[in-house]
């Protein structure tokens, strides 16, 4: 089996917070993706750190400030 970091039932219920449309993410090398935006939001002691602010962005455009 797998090891899950996070159970199932609380993955199914957390939503990207970047997105607007909110939409399910998913488990991918231990932290929370998000498919739409493709942001990875980190799990801190099998609590998913659903913040803009801490997530990773798979790319990072050269000179853009947010
Ligand atoms: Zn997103």
């Amino acid at each position: 089996m797998e090891e899950m970091p996070i159970r199932k039932e609380l993955l199914e219920i957390l939503a990207c917070p970047a997105c607007d449309d909110r939409p399910s993410v998913e488990i991918k090398d231990g932290a929370i993706h998000c498919p739409e935006c493709g942001r990875l939001y980190p799990i801190e002691n099998g609590v998913p750190i659903m913040l803009v602010d801490k997530a990773k962005m798979p790319e990072k455009p050269s000179g853009q400030g947010e």
